[in-house]
């Protein structure tokens, strides 16, 4: 789905992510679940284009549901896959993500076993491990489709990062924020749980890295993309409860 300027959306109600556009050539920003990789191709197959036009790869972080199987589409499109090298381990396979037990707690909760359900099916308990991984930093703005510019915001995951492309008015914040909370089921701005954010305080703080970028549309890897501005989105997150859910 074409969801802005040359900026496709891709994914599930559970899990978005975005393949960018730039004169032919592509960045994908995650990948979603394992199984979602078709979509890709699909996609690329419906503008007349195939998978060698995927230049780059970028992990907003490591986690099952937003690696995918990006190492099958690094293969087939020779593309690279670019993470924070604080989410290296992950991404690898070498430490994969581990929900709390606390997870069984709330398992009742309906939209917490349908979200499970989902990314067992999907293939989000055994992500394929990348290989080869190129790494970007805070700061760094990237020669890649699109031109994203790299702002660290750990919390959710120690390597948790947003892309900013200035020219697109467009924040990709990953899971630094989401609209959707897939374990209540709530819409709006918010901070995913503590169930999958290992550090809730360091999330909330690297809001305020956020407050200061121009863009008009953040796209969320939980929820449909907020087009309200950046600093709209985190003042609705910071009136949310420090749990964030
Ligand atoms: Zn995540």
């Amino acid at each position: 789905m074409l969801v802005a300027d040359r900026i496709h959306m891709l994914g599930t109600r559970s899990v978005h992510w975005y393949a960018v556009e730039d004169g032919g050539r592509f960045t994908v920003i995650d990948m979603g679940n394992p199984k979602q990789w078709p979509q890709l191709v699909t996609l690329l197959d419906s503008l007349g284009h195939s998978l060698d036009v995927v230049e780059a790869i970028l992990l907003t972080h490591a986690h099952p549901d937003h690696v995918g199987n990006a190492e099958y589409v690094r293969v087939e499109s020779g593309a690279k896959v670019w993470v924070h090298p604080a989410d290296e381990a992950m991404a690898t396979g070498e430490a994969p993500m581990r929900m709390p037990p606390s997870i069984v707690k709330y398992l009742w909760r309906p939209a917490v076993f349908r979200y499970m359900v989902t990314a067992m099916r999907e293939g989000a308990m055994k992500p394929p491990p990348i290989r080869e991984l190129a790494f970007f930093n805070d700061g760094e703005e990237l020669d890649v489709p699109g031109k994203p510019r790299v702002i660290h915001t750990p919390g959710h995951t120690p390597g948790s990062c947003s892309l900013h492309m200035p020219q697109r008015s467009a924040l990709f914040a990953g899971d630094a924020l989401a609209t959707y909370n897939p374990f209540t089921s709530s819409i709006g701005p918010t901070l995913l749980p503590d169930l999958v954010t290992v550090d809730m305080v360091e999330a909330r703080k690297s809001l305020e890295r956020l407050v200061d970028i121009k863009a008009e549309t953040v796209f969320v890897g939980h929820g449909e993309p907020w087009t309200g501005g950046v600093l709209e989105a985190v003042q609705a997150v910071r009136q949310t409860a420090p749990a964030g859910g």
